[in-house]
This record gives structure tokens, C-alpha cells and sequence, in this order.
């Protein structure tokens, strides 16, 4: 099944805030806001500017800085990440927890993790779901979806 998401206004987003892509790290963050907000700190505003001009650039400021403060920090943007991505993905099911795949057991066999879920149903990702950034894996007879926390741990080529 594949659902398509409007996207709203966009305006939310705070990677375009930042004019940074969604996939980018905690230093292209510093290095794009540190870029944007030359043009509208309230210490660098041109003397000549209209009001209107100034709270143009005051608001633009703020904006940029709410959003750095989010995702300049590796935990609160983690969790900006782990918000935006399960709204988007899990409107219909929410998530009802976060699983580390440590405690998930692993089938050599089929390349698959699994979990128990309390229902009696199960949790699986593949590794080639993982490969194609799979985080989120619903139980196999409940409605509950979980969120894998993994790292790929990729061979170097
Ligand atoms: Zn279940």
C-alpha cells in the first residue's frame, strides 16, 4: 500500500528553515544557519533598513534560530527526526515504542530480525529493509509499529 502525504505548507519543516537537505548532519546545520543568519542578525542589520525591512529580517532571525536550536543539538534533532519521520510515515499507526536492535534476534537464515509483540504477533525488518532506510516495523497482527534504532554498520569498499 502506498500512501501519498500532502506535505502542508512546509513551513514547519525546519531542514527547509534552514535551508538544509532532511538527510543533513548537526555541522551542515551550523554551517547553513551560520550563512543565513549573516543576513538577518539584529547586530549586522543595515542602519538604512525600512521597519518593515527590519521585521522582515527580526522574524526570519528568530525563525532560523528556533529551528537551530532544534537541530544543532544530536538528541532534540534525533527526536525532531523520530517525530516528523512517524508522523509522516505512521499517520494510521501510531508508534508504541522505540526498539534498539541489539534486543531484536536475529535469523542468519533469512536475514531477518524479529521481536515479540505483546499481542503474541511479532515485529520483523529485514536487513535489506534496513539497506533501503526502513525504520519502522508494524507487527505482524496487531496494529502496533515500532521504531528500529539501528546503525548500518556497512563494509568498507
Ligand atoms: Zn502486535
Amino acid at each position: 500500500m502506498l500512501v501519498v502525504m500532502a506535505t502542508g505548507s512546509g513551513g514547519d519543516d525546519l531542514y527547509s528553515v534552514l535551508e538544509v537537505a532532511a538527510d543533513a548532519s548537526v555541522s551542515d546545520v551550523r554551517r547553513s544557519y551560520q550563512r543565513l543568519v549573516k543576513e538577518c542578525h539584529p547586530d549586522k542589520l543595515s542602519a538604512h533598513l525600512t521597519d518593515e525591512e527590519r521585521d522582515t529580517a527580526m522574524d526570519k532571525f528568530h525563525t532560523l534560530s528556533k529551528a537551530y536550536q532544534v537541530l544543532s543539538d544530536q538528541e532534540s534533532k534525533a527526536l525532531y527526526d523520530a517525530n516528523s519521520q512517524s508522523a509522516q510515515i505512521t499517520q494510521k499507526w501510531p508508534l508504541s515504542d522505540t526498539v534498539d536492535l541489539d534486543t531484536m534476534t536475529f535469523d542468519p537464515a533469512s536475514k531477518v530480525y524479529s521481536l515479540s509483540c505483546r499481542c503474541g504477533g511479532c515485529y520483523l525488518i529485514s536487513e535489506s529493509d534496513m539497506e533501503d532506510g526502513v525504520e519502522v516495523s508494524c507487527c505482524t497482527s496487531c496494529t502496533l509499529c515500532v521504531r528500529v534504532l539501528y546503525q548500518l554498520a556497512r563494509d568498507e569498499r
